[in-house]
């Protein structure tokens, strides 16, 4: 994690952070659209915006490509949603995920990786995951050999009795304190869980890092499905959720008080340089071949 990291985290944050809600605040959501289509546009990579229509209303998927050396190879989708519940302007969820995703792209910057990198900006991601479904069946059939979900990674809390856990997790597994992020995935998604974990814990030292897989799709258990990954798990590509633990910890989760101050910008920091550390690794022609 480097102070570079952190200006451009903090830029990103400051031009993000405000009610994004496409049916409350559409301006706002259409122009972090446009942030967004501009800074991937910046890093070079090949920008497409995907319309999505939801209740009357249309928004943007802002999908930014990093080519890989392997064109027909199966993409790794990057991803974080950018849309805003009313009332929040949702700092954390999802204001942080979104600017760790571009910083985790410039640090990529020049990697040559083997397979396709869809770095993906979903919209209406509050009301179930309708961009992330729409990009998925925009897709027809087309496979992936990865995903990540990057949801609400800004929080940390190191007080004794910061964290809670929901009832099916055996809480005396896992620390008290809210200082750390979860990779969550489901028992088809096991070994990208580890290797996600493990890619973290060795390309940024600093993050302090748990893991759970959850039995079977992971279908039953509802607080581990609340993000873009979960389509994804239904639609059978391995998936992990990358979190802060949301409202677990969180208790500015989706109110007035999800702001900037809030913020723990090192473990937005650290998020990406772990994220892109794996994704090097993980993408890269030795492996893939
Ligand atoms: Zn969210």
């Amino acid at each position: 994690m480097t102070a570079t990291s952190i200006e451009n985290i903090r830029r990103h944050l400051e031009a993000l952070i405000g009610e994004r809600n496409p049916f409350s605040s559409p301006a706002a959501l259409d122009s972090a659209g446009g942030y967004l289509e501009a800074q991937f546009r910046m890093l070079k990579l090949d920008v497409r915006t995907e319309p999505v229509g939801f209740e009357g209303i249309e928004s943007n998927n802002v999908l930014g490509v990093l080519p890989g050396a392997k064109p027909l190879a199966e993409p790794f989708v990057l991803a974080a949603h950018y849309d805003t519940v009313e009332g929040s302007p949702g700092a954390d969820d999802n204001a942080s995920a979104v600017a760790a995703l571009l910083e985790t792209a410039r640090l990529l910057g020049g990697a040559s990786l083997a397979a396709p990198l869809v770095l993906a900006a979903f919209t209406l991601e509050e009301y179930g995951f309708i961009g992330s479904r729409d990009f998925i069946e925009r897709a027809k059939g087309q496979g992936f050999c990865g995903m990540i979900s990057l949801e609400m990674v800004g929080y940390s809390d190191s007080a004794p009795g910061s964290q809670s856990y929901p009832p099916y997790i055996d809480a005396s597994r896992y620390p008290d304190r809210g200082d750390f992020v979860a990779v969550v995935g489901n028992e088809p998604s096991d070994a990208l869980t580890q290797a996600v974990s493990e890619g973290l814990r060795q390309s940024s030292p600093a993050l302090a890092v748990e893991q759970l897989v959850v039995p079977g799709r992971g279908d039953m258990f509802r607080e581990v499905n609340l993000s873009d990954h979960s389509p994804f798990w239904q639609n059978g590509t391995p998936a992990v959720m990358i979190t802060d633990t949301a409202f677990l910890r969180n208790p500015n989760y989706h109110q007035a008080t999800d702001t900037l101050e809030t913020l723990d910008l090192d473990l937005i920091a650290n998020v990406a340089l772990g994220v892109a550390g794996f994704l090097k690794h993980y993408l890269s022609a030795g492996r893939l071949k």
